[in-house]
């Protein structure tokens, strides 16, 4: 079955080679409305890293697999009165876009469960204030914000290209915001951008995770 996710994931890696050798690219695959059946069978073939962008879908999935010790990247946008559930299974938080969110996650009852996780800074790129993520300008300070949290580890920034311009242009922007973020700490270095359509662009600019979904699971089953 050339076209089954397993053999459209061993095809990807081909492709992602000679950028893995070369820095260590993470390749994240983007699961979100597939079974969790799909999760395993990639799991089956290697893959470790798979995002989610929906609450409690991505909760239930990762519990039905909690037997593979896999490393879940959350995705979608963080709604505040959430945030908190999701930090419980989520590996790594992508979409910390607002020191609000940062203070629901370092809230709780005592005696909580509360892992430090992983979280980058969600940049908005498009300019639209609709659209999730922190505005450029706001970027220092909330990367501060998030540096100085007891709930989470500062890793880097998180981007997807906006609608209407070209995505290298919109990757070479995120490059120079992640090295404002590497400035305040040095070891926040990850850049998490590129998606099925636009990861050679993100890779050519300096992304050290990508976020695939379809390239590998196929269309996504509709609605849900
Ligand atoms: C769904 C999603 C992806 C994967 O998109 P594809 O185009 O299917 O590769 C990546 N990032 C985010 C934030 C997503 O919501």
């Amino acid at each position: 079955m050339a076209d089954a996710p397993a053999a459209r994931l061993a095809a990807f890696l081909e492709q992602l080679e000679g950028a893995r050798r070369a820095r260590g690219v993470t390749l994240i695959v983007v699961t979100k409305r597939h079974p969790a059946s799909l999760v395993r069978e990639l799991a089956a073939a290697g893959q470790r890293d798979f995002g989610e962008s929906r609450h409690p879908e991505s909760r239930d999935k990762a519990a039905a697999l909690a037997d593979l010790d896999l490393t879940w990247h959350f995705v979608g946008q963080l709604q505040r009165n959430k945030a908190r559930q999701v930090a419980r299974y989520a590996d790594v938080l992508h979409s910390i876009d607002a020191p609000e969110l940062v203070e629901a996650l370092e809230g709780g009852e005592p005696g909580d469960e509360r892992p430090v996780r992983d979280a980058l800074v969600q940049v908005n790129l498009s300019g639209d204030p609709a659209r999730g993520g922190v505005a450029p300008d706001g970027l220092d300070a909330l990367a501060e914000r998030v540096a100085a949290s007891s709930a989470l580890r500062l890793r880097g920034v998180m981007a997807v290209a906006p609608l209407g311009e070209e995505p290298a242009a919109a990757f070479e922007r995120l490059a120079r915001l992640a090295e404002r973020v590497r400035a305040v700490d040095p070891a926040a270095d990850w850049i998490s951008a590129g998606m099925s359509g636009d990861w050679r662009e993100a890779l050519e600019h300096g992304a050290t995770h990508l976020r695939i979904g379809t390239a590998i699971t196929g269309n996504r089953p509709l609605g849900g």
